[in-house]
């Protein structure tokens, strides 16, 4: 159980929020726990939808990439052991990614469960993540696999700008944010990722049909699975995600 922030934090809040922090908490009491996994290569959607998922079924949403590069950005001695396979598009050691995970999901904010973003990538991680959860009397309730031709990427990749607080993302000709190069909501600057580039990106999706369509195949047999027309607007997708999750 994590401990109650000091009171001095609480104090220096504004109250708006923390009315409105109330409000979601009292929202989410009714919520049902959702352990969903997010399946699909780069530039596919899953960080579009994710922050859309996360405020409707009041879930935290964890994106082993973002917190990789974040240990990378802050060099903890993670990010030091993760940093050479990243930058080659390469996957990162199991033990390491399950290790994160682990850790993660025992945050306040998981508490009604999960969104899972880019883990688990290999059958070794997804059996880890069952055994995990087996042991604590759950499993996953839907793995959402974000079907889409490889060709359509390259452009969404290389148009892409992160804001790397809140995970929010953009893009150059189809979600422009309203000031180049400032998040809509913060102000705050947008990022490009390193390895979002073409070239990378082939590596990425060479890893990703290699290692991660197993991972689909073995929710398969466990009947969780509900493919999505990721190339359709994602309107439209979340409309089906919605669908899905009822
Ligand atoms: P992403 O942001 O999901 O595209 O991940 C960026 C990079 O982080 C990947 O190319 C991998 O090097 C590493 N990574 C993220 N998640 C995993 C994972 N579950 N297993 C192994 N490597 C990962």
């Amino acid at each position: 159980m994590a401990s109650a922030a000091p009171a001095a934090d609480l104090a220096d809040v504004a109250t708006t929020d923390l009315m409105s922090e109330l409000l979601h908490r009292m929202k989410c009491a009714s919520k049902p726990d959702k352990r969903v996994i997010l399946v699909g290569p780069p530039g596919c959607g899953k960080g579009t939808q994710s922050p859309i998922l996360k405020d409707e079924y009041c879930l935290c949403h964890l994106a082993t990439g973002d917190m990789l590069r974040a240990a990378v950005t802050a060099k903890t001695p993670l990010g030091l052991k993760a940093k050479e396979a990243m930058d080659k598009g390469e996957l990162v050691s199991d033990d390491l990614v399950v290790g994160i995970i682990n850790e993660a999901v025992k945050k306040p904010s998981c508490q009604k469960g999960f969104i899972l973003d880019g883990f688990p990538r290999t059958v070794v991680q997804a059996e880890k993540l069952d055994a995990m959860l087996a042991n604590q009397g759950t499993k996953v309730d839907k793995v959402l696999n974000f079907e889409i031709a490889d060709s359509i990427l390259e452009e969404r990749i290389t148009g892409r700008w992160i804001h790397p607080a809140s995970g929010r993302s953009y893009h150059n000709k189809f979600a422009p944010p309203k000031v180049p190069g400032l998040d809509d909501i913060t102000g705050e600057p947008l990022i490009q990722r390193k390895d979002d580039n073409a070239d990378v990106l082939k590596s990425r999706l060479e890893a990703f049909h290699k290692q991660t369509k197993p991972v689909v195949d073995h929710y398969k047999e466990r009947g969780v699975v509900v493919g999505l027309h990721a190339e359709k607007s994602p309107q439209e997708v979340s409309a089906e995600i919605k669908n899905a999750l009822s």
